[in-house]
């Protein structure tokens, strides 16, 4: 089925809007400004999405202010069932929602409905959270006096997502902010708002209230200041790049808002002489190549001990050429296009800059035959920790390879940035993998696994990879404010 069959499919099943939702109603740019939203695949244009900016987001904004007066009144058993709701209409349209983010962004079709689902989970996982949210009562200090804890709903929270995951970026913030009894002003990225606004049709369908998720994207920047200067948006979540998620955090301090930040990775992957080369080399397939190597735990530097180097540089680049690349809709692809020329640009920037310094290209190394956006999956050796490649996120298909002698050193290497997101290790010695999993300054650590992500653990990084954590119990926290209250005169 061709691009053009499967928008003509979802424009009549209702599943594709271009304009913004606020307070339950689609809405253009008040100007009437729109910005064309492309196939990263072919460089077609899909669709003509509103371009919107401050007044549209101060309207989300009082929109998700007035409906969290409601909103974070309803019972937790009835804010469960309206996530569940949304979830079981989501799963129901799992394959279109799927087809969308295909089109939009680019990963295969099959890896597009894995992103429907797992962004799925967070909803019905959160909508079972919003019914375990405890408070506490605290052993009293004195016999007229009882001490309890509430946990409150924080209030409106503006969330700014990514295109790389262009839906599960979304509901990883939204399952847990409405569970726990808040309102959301969402803006996608420009690259990908299709999934986000079909997300919050199925949203609508579910029977959410007007007002409890609103979405408007355009002009970014004018939108994140909406959010930051707003005194009713009491908190930003926000997953990107590290550079904007500093701004955000800067212009939160004026109002004080809490913040949750998922920025850029710099994933070591060490492979130690004993570790299992089969599980080594899929765990690494899976931890670098999902979404083309456009996610932010990816594994960006591939560290390799001198005894099992050769041989694994040898296996990996097997199994990395039988790689199929391809537009996301064709049988069998399992890599995608790049988002945008820029991306692929950067890529070579990295690419070349390291072999100029003494990299050498096991495999591919250069832009895909099939043009537009595509690059060939590639493996490059002998890198060291100073180069370009190893300090900057690749954000590609590109595996490179450092190698390393002792324990000491890889950890060395590995906490030599100022990255700490995911981290992963293969080995068989389970000291040794503990004690490297103890000393690396990473938020994630997967051992003998390169596919770490779900609903159920908590995501997030250190040092300047960012603040929070998203899904597990955890998650729910950010969105969550302790009350003390102290109920005295009790003898009186
Ligand atoms: P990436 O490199 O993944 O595109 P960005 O940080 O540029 O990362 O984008 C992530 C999200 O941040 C997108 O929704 C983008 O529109 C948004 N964004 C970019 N600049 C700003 C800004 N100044 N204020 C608010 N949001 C922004």
């Amino acid at each position: 089925m061709g691009a053009n069959d499967v928008l003509a499919r979802l424009n009549s099943s209702g599943f594709l809007k271009t304009q913004g939702f606020i307070g339950g109603k689609w809405v253009d740019a008040y100007d009437g400004k729109t910005l064309e939203v492309t196939n990263p695949a072919t460089g077609e244009v899909i669709a003509n999405v509103a371009c919107m900016g401050t007044k549209e987001a101060n309207d989300a904004i009082a929109s998700a202010h007035k409906a969290f007066q409601s909103w974070s009144k309803f019972t937790a058993g009835e804010r469960s069932k309206c996530l569940r709701k949304w979830y079981d209409l989501i799963m129901a349209n799992k394959e279109q929602l799927g087809e969308l983010i295909t089109l939009e962004q680019g990963k295969p079709l099959k890896e597009a409905i894995g992103e429907v689902t797992l962004g799925a989970s967070y909803l019905e996982f959160y909508a079972e959270e919003a019914k375990r949210i405890y408070g506490d009562i605290i052993p009293t200090t004195s016999a007229d006096r009882r001490l309890f804890i509430l946990k409150q709903p924080v209030g409106v929270v503006g969330a700014i997502t990514p295109w790389n995951f262009p839906f599960a970026m979304i509901t990883r913030k939204v399952g847990p902010a409405l569970a726990a009894g808040c309102t959301m002003v969402i803006k996608p990225s420009e690259l990908t708002p299709l999934a986000a606004l079909a997300a919050a049709e199925l949203a609508n369908r579910a029977g959410i209230p007007p007002g409890v998720v609103n979405v408007v994207m355009g002009i970014a920047p004018e939108i994140g200041d909406a959010l930051l200067a707003s005194p009713q948006v009491r908190k930003i979540t926000f997953t990107g790049s590290t550079a904007v998620g500093k701004k955000l955090m800067a212009g939160a301090a004026s109002t004080v808002k809490k913040v949750t930040l998922e920025l850029g990775g710099n994933a070591p992957c060490i492979v130690f002489d004993d570790a299992d080369i089969e599980v080594a080399v899929k765990g690494t397939l899976g931890a670098k190549f999902r979404n083309t190597g456009q996610t932010c735990i990816c594994a960006n530097r591939i560290l390799v001990q001198e005894g099992i180097y050769d041989k694994f540089a040898r296996a990996l680049s097997d199994a990395i050429s039988n790689i199929k690349v391809g537009n996301g809709f064709s049988e069998g692809v399992v890599q995608g296009p790049l988002i945008n020329e820029a991306a692929v640009q950067k890529v070579e920037t990295l690419v070349q800059d390291a072999v100029s310094k003494g990299a050498e290209v096991l495999l591919g190394g250069k832009r895909h035959g099939l043009g537009f956006t595509f690059y060939e999956p590639t493996v490059i050796s002998n890198v060291n920790n100073e180069m370009r490649i190893s300090r900057e996120e690749v954000f590609g298909p590109v595996a490179p390879l450092l190698r390393f002698k002792t324990e000491e050193e890889a950890i060395s290497i590995a906490n030599d940035t100022d990255a700490g997101l995911a981290a992963y290790l293969f080995g068989a010695s389970v000291q040794r993998t503990w004690r490297v999993a103890e000393a690396l300054e990473y938020g994630i650590v997967g051992i003998n696994e390169g596919l770490v992500s779900s609903e159920v653990t908590p995501h997030g990084g250190v040092k300047q990879s960012g603040l929070g954590r998203e899904g597990s119990k955890y998650g729910i926290e950010d969105y969550l404010e302790i009350k003390y209250v102290c109920l005295g005169n009790m003898l009186g």
